[in-house]
């Protein structure tokens, strides 16, 4: 089977899941650039996962559709891209691209315009996105010069192929996973759009086809399943070698005493937010409680912070969570508990231990889910 890339509307975006934080013109730019479904033209086929789930099955439209298309076709191309409705493709006289519909099943890969971005659909109440992960440094797309550049998450990406492998094989499912495959001199997934793309149209398109596909999976999740869990998974280079979970509360927040923490931080100022409302579990106990993934990943042998063990980072530079924790969590409103997972180099940087890494976290997102759930 041929997987054809696709390229999401920004307006999808909008209209689902609400823009309430961005510029208005930020948005008005970006729906400018709205052209969707652009066909992939080179895709790294190692790169690929093809192994089909067969439970999973979803018919993808290609075609490539002019701004003018615009909101009700982009709606109805992107409800059709996971309810198996779509039968016709709704091209323009403005396609560029081959158009007919395709089929992509739970674990295959479908790429943005010029295949910088991928999405590994999935079909688990689970969205990982990797923003820096990437490699690729086209000479198209001139170098950042604002803001963080040149440090990339080495390992995060294959990290992040090993969780969707062993995710396979201990659930015969998959998560949903994103992974920005440019360089972060080229494109900064993780910050907002005039920081992470400086203006340049093709950083600015991947941008957007970063964001649009980690909302379809959530909109899909929350189709599903009505909740789902959200991680931002990165690589920090903090001396103190720990894994570091962000739940959108800083470190003078979590240094105070769970009663404290509990009494003075409203759980839907976090990335864990309001998603269910009968909640009853302490928001000290939802990041360090016995049932936390931080408790989790502990009992697993990987010293994190916060955890029962290491409540706070006690002074130590440590993430709290960032543009994408903000934008893609609960804490937007969106039906997913969100948390950054930064490993330290000692785990992203040796193939045994970031393995074992993987196999920690499959197990330990599992259970969180299972513990939140109720
Ligand atoms: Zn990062």
């Amino acid at each position: 089977m041929d997987l054809v890339g696709t390229g999401i509307a920004f307006l999808f975006r909008l209209s689902f899941l609400g823009e309430a934080h961005r510029e208005p013109s930020a948005i008005l730019r970006q729906a400018q650039q709205a052209v969707l479904f652009h066909p992939q033209q080179e895709v790294d086929k190692s790169m690929r996962n093809t192994a089909p789930i067969a439970e999973s099955v979803h018919r993808i439209t290609i075609a490539s559709i002019g701004f003018r298309a615009c909101h009700a076709i982009i709606l109805f191309a992107c409800c059709g891209l996971f309810n198996n409705s779509l039968a016709q493709s709704p091209a323009s006289s403005a396609s560029t691209g081959e158009a007919g519909p395709i089929v992509v099943t739970a674990g295959q890969s479908v790429f943005g315009k010029n295949g910088f971005i991928e999405y590994v659909m999935g079909n688990l109440p689970i969205v990982i996105s990797v923003p820096h992960g990437g490699y690729l440094k086209p000479s198209t797309i001139p170098n950042r010069v604002l803001g963080t550049a040149g440090h990339q998450d080495t390992n995060t990406q294959e990290l992040a192929r090993e969780i969707i492998e062993l995710f396979r094989t201990q659930t015969g499912k998959v998560p949903h996973v994103i992974i920005n495959r440019l360089h972060r001199d080229k494109l900064d997934a993780n910050r907002e759009l005039f920081d992470a793309a400086q203006d340049d149209p093709i950083a600015t398109e991947a941008w957007n086809e970063f964001h649009s596909f980690i909302d379809i999976a959530e909109h899909r999740i929350q189709q599903e399943f009505g909740r789902g869990l959200y991680i931002d998974l990165h690589g920090h280079r903090h001396d103190w070698q720990v894994v570091e979970l962000g739940y959108l509360l800083v470190s003078n927040q979590l240094k105070l005493s769970d009663a404290e923490l509990d009494a003075s931080v409203q759980l839907a100022t976090t990335s864990l937010g309001l998603i269910l409302n009968d909640r009853t579990t302490p928001l000290s106990q939802l990041v360090r409680g016995p049932r936390s993934l931080g408790a989790a990943l502990e009992q697993e042998g990987f010293t994190t912070v916060p955890s029962p063990e290491l409540p706070h980072p006690d002074g130590e530079p440590y993430f709290s969570g960032g543009y994408n924790l903000e934008q893609h969590s609960a804490f937007s409103g969106r039906k997913a508990w969100g948390i950054q997972v930064e490993l330290p180099t000692g785990i992203r940087e040796d193939n045994a231990r970031r393995h074992a890494f993987a196999t920690a976290f499959v197990k330990s997102a599992l259970g969180f889910l299972s513990n939140t759930w109720e």
